[in-house]
């Protein structure tokens, strides 16, 4: 799906234009300062929707579904991250490895760099942005930076339910985040960081319960993203 990222050469691109300016905040704990990663524009009719929810909610199996009947192109934050952790060269693969692992959050110029990247190399206008943005200060400057979001799809699950999830995928999915130990920051780091920004976009936010079986899910998912996105 994200077969592009193979090309080095955007990647290095997308990297390549977060410098020094982005080290610096990172390190120094200065203010987010706008405008800094000198990303360059999409297309005027770029439409972004943020598709959130906790670990094992179903996120991904969802977009997969929007993407075969809507058109859209899913691009995984998390994907992104995994493949550039993978990624021969790559400067970040071991922080990465290491906030992954730890449940907690990438510094966010890495993987708004990513995504923009990703966005610019499938050349599409329409995108499922999943798993992202996982705290406010990462939505706020995604919507400076690169484009505002359309709506965003909430699948909401509860705890139990997403821990029966995630151990199961646990047995064959070796995400070195699917265990017991990660799974329990995860969800911390959910609760305290990411869910705040559903809360941000309550304007925006179409909630879908994620307690039934997949096809009634989408069921419900295509009224919400129907609301935003009517079919012809
Ligand atoms: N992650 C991150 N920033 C993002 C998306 C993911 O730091 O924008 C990291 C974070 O450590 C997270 C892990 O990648 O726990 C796995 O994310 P993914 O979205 O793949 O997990 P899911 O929530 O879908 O189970
Ligand atoms: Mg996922």
């Amino acid at each position: 799906m994200t077969a592009f990222f193979r090309k080095p050469a955007v990647l290095a691109a997308g990297l390549g234009a977060i410098g020094l300016a982005a080290a610096s905040q990172l390190y120094q704990k200065e203010p987010i300062k706008k405008n800094t990663l000198g990303l360059s524009p999409l297309p005027k009719d770029t439409s972004v929707v943020f598709v959130l929810g906790g670990p094992g909610a179903g996120k991904g199996t969802q977009c997969a579904n929007i993407v075969k009947d809507y058109g859209f192109v899913h691009l995984s934050a998390g994907d992104l991250l995994r493949e550039e952790r993978q990624r021969k060269g790559s400067p970040y693969g071991e922080l990465i490895n290491n906030i992954i692992k730890e449940g907690q959050i990438v510094p966010m110029e890495i993987t708004i760099s990513l995504l923009h990247a990703a966005m610019k190399a499938n050349g599409g206008t329409r995108f499922l942005i999943d798993g992202f943005p996982r705290a406010i200060d990462q939505g706020e400057k995604f919507e400076d930076e690169v484009v505002k979001s359309k709506m965003v799809l909430y699948f909401e699950c509860p705890e139990e339910e997403m821990l029966k999830r995630l151990t199961k995928r646990g047995e064959t999915s070796g995400r070195v985040d699917d265990n017991i130990e990660s799974i329990i920051k995860r969800f911390k780091v959910f609760k305290e960081t990411s869910y705040p920004v559903i809360e941000l976009y309550k304007d925006k936010v179409e909630k879908v319960s994620c307690m039934n079986t997949v096809d009634g899910v989408y069921n419900d998912t295509k009224r919400a993203l129907e609301k935003h996105f009517p079919s012809k």
